[in-house]
């Protein structure tokens, strides 16, 4: 008997405020149809090294109210801290066993039964170390996930038909960054940021009709905020439609995908 999928789709994200950063138009609008979608989150966002300015618990508290925003049906924390941008710190994200991290996430997966994953670019959108490293351990686990000889006790085997991967275009970030002056005009410069050359992206999703959904999940996560994270660049309608407004995602097919598939429709129906 042909298993089906148990959700539409799966992201996988390393902190608290990146489900609804960089998926959450795509889980909004997969939630507006319908559609079952799931969320693993690899950290509880409290930083390994004890900076942490939010109270404990604060941040997962603020991610459940962001899914409930998003209307994400299925959701989990993994044990893990956030390791800071210098990748390191005692119960750490990039700290713990890569096979450890493995396999945690083939047991999410195999329980949740994927049609499409999404995780970050190789790049991590932002180069956060985390990211980087969810980005691996996602990749490596739809591989261990379908093959029913590896960790049989973490559930019966799941071949995901596809994986998306979260990236900025690089036509974006210029645009953002304004026309050269002409002290600067070297456009052939590399951008300052990670992006991907627009022509390697599959999937360009116009989400405005969902940015104030995915802005209340943002805006859920207060402490952020509070703090001035990153998050408050957004404040800045412009840059908030410029970056938040549209997602955009490379393709790759997963181990359940049909013969001489093309890229899946992320979006279909
Ligand atoms: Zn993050």
């Amino acid at each position: 008997m042909t298993r089906e999928p148990g959700h539409a789709l799966l992201a996988v994200h390393a902190h608290p405020d990146d489900e609804s950063l960089w998926t959450g138009g795509l889980l909004a609008r997969y939630a507006a149809r319908g559609r079952a979608t799931a969320v693993v989150t690899c950290t509880n966002g409290e930083l390994a090294d004890g900076t942490s300015a939010a109270a404990p618990g604060t941040r997962v508290g603020e991610l459940a109210e962001a899914l409930g925003v998003l209307g994400v049906a299925e959701s989990s924390v993994l044990p893990y801290r956030d390791s800071g941008h210098l990748g390191a710190g005692r119960g750490s994200l990039c700290a713990a066993p890569f096979d450890e991290l493995v396999t945690r996430l083939v047991e999410r997966i195999r329980a949740l039964r994927p049609a499409a994953v999404v995780t970050y670019d190789a790049a991590g959108i932002s180069g956060h170390p985390d990211h980087v490293r969810v980005h691996r351990a996602v990749l490596a686990a739809v591989e261990a996930a379908a093959n029913r000889y590896v960790e049989p006790e973490a559930g019966p085997a799941w071949a995901a038909p596809s994986l998306w991967l979260a990236t900025i275009a690089e036509s974006r970030l210029r645009a953002a960054a304004g026309p050269p002056s002409d002290a600067v005009s070297d456009t052939t410069a590399p951008p300052s940021l990670p992006c991907t050359p627009d022509e390697r992206i599959a999937a360009v999703v116009d989400v405005r009709p969902w940015l104030d959904v995915k802005w209340a999940a943002v805006r859920a996560h207060a402490s952020e905020f509070a703090r001035g994270g990153r998050v408050t660049a957004f404040e800045d309608a412009r840059l908030r439609e410029l970056f938040l407004g549209t997602e955009w995602y490379l393709f790759r097919p997963g181990p359940g995908a049909a013969p001489a598939a093309g890229p899946g429709d992320l979006l279909a129906p």
